[in-house]
């Protein structure tokens, strides 16, 4: 039976994909290089190959032995501050890795590539929600290095015939619903793992970055999608391709935002733990509302989400926190409560 490869399969994105594509009965293959992915994410049966998702004779050779007719490309680096202070590491894992992956697909004859983009390709938008055809203006090299590589995908695609689905992800959050696997990474600085971490009593404090913006709350507006909804948006997208569908760039949220302060309380509601939050500077380089049109996306794909519900994320997310912090520490230590 011919197989998915997924790379960055043992991420915490690609974990999810992986288990959503086996459930389905698919045949799967991971190429993961372990550095911030985990193995023990995946399904004992899964074949997982370590290495580097650009080494390119390495992946002409898993296309062949497992018989790969699409590829779902996760694996790359994601820390924006990370990419200012390493731009060409950036370039070599996201962009340079692209290049090798489409390159190994095209020269292997794998009609359909699946990529994973982000919001950061339009920078800061001049109008919220935010379209597909809006500009393209990241602010960081990681924007740029995924950008680069969405715009190497439509250049391979006319000139070779590869079907594309790129998939511009807005702010992904919570867990597995199962508690199998969720956001590992130690030192993550997106908001809600760090409001469960709060929860949990491994921090103080949240800070909040910026309570002076021209929003109803004066916080940052986010779109928040849960990663599960997100995996099977992917899932969707396959279909699509295998059915005939053309090269398209879909944005993926729910096409709503909740502000910073919204998604605290909604962490201390489900968590009934009344954490400190520190109202603090504005975070440099930090856009004021993010959220996606979303109608392209419900348009073209055959997808409803599952979980668009902010407590509901928390609530995975906190519960991923606390799994995890047992198995670190053998205990969960509880916040003062109110
Ligand atoms: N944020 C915050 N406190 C934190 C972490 C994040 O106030 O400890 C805010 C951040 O300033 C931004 C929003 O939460 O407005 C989402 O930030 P995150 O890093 O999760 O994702 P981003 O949208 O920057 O990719």
């Amino acid at each position: 039976m011919a197989a998915v490869l997924v790379t960055g399969g043992a991420g915490y994105i690609g974990s999810h994909m992986v288990h959503a594509l086996a459930e389905a009965g698919e045949n799967v293959v991971v190429v993961d290089n372990l550095s911030t992915g985990f193995a023990q994410f995946l399904p004992q049966h899964v074949p997982l190959v370590i290495a580097d998702a650009g080494d390119e004779s390495l992946v002409e050779r898993v296309i062949g032995e497992h018989g790969v007719e699409s590829i779902i490309h996760f694996a790359g680096s994601v820390v924006v501050p990370e990419s200012m202070r390493d731009p060409l590491g950036y370039y070599r894992n996201n962009t340079m890795t692209t290049r090798s992956l489409i390159n190994a697909a095209v020269k292997r004859g794998v009609g359909r590539f699946i990529f994973s983009s982000t919001a950061a390709v339009y920078g800061n938008p001049d109008h919220v929600p935010v379209r597909e055809d809006a500009t393209t203006r990241p602010l960081s090299p990681y924007g740029f290095s995924k950008l680069m590589s969405e715009i190497m995908l439509h250049d391979a695609a006319s000139a070779y015939g590869l079907n594309y689905v790129v998939l511009r992800y807005f702010n992904v959050a919570g867990a597995d619903p199962k508690g199998r696997m969720g956001l590992a990474t130690i030192g993550a600085t997106h908001l809600l793992k760090i409001a469960v971490e709060a929860a949990t009593g491994q921090r103080a404090k949240i800070d909040v970055f910026g309570t002076d913006y021209p929003t109803p709350d004066g916080s940052c507006i986010r779109d928040f999608i849960h990663v599960a909804d997100l995996a099977e948006a992917h899932r969707a997208a396959l279909s699509y391709l295998r059915g005939g569908g053309a090269s398209v760039t879909l944005n993926c949220g729910y096409g709503r935002g909740y502000s910073v302060l919204e998604t605290i309380e909604a962490v201390r509601r489900v968590s009934g733990r009344n954490f400190a939050v520190q109202y603090a500077q504005r975070r440099p380089g930090d856009i004021m509302t993010m959220v996606a049109d979303t109608s392209r996306m419900r348009a073209t794909l055959d997808w409803a989400p599952r979980y668009d519900n902010l407590e509901t994320i928390a609530a995975h997310a906190l519960a991923w926190e606390e799994k995890l912090f047992r198995e670190r520490h053998g205990e969960v230590r509880h916040a003062a409560s109110a």
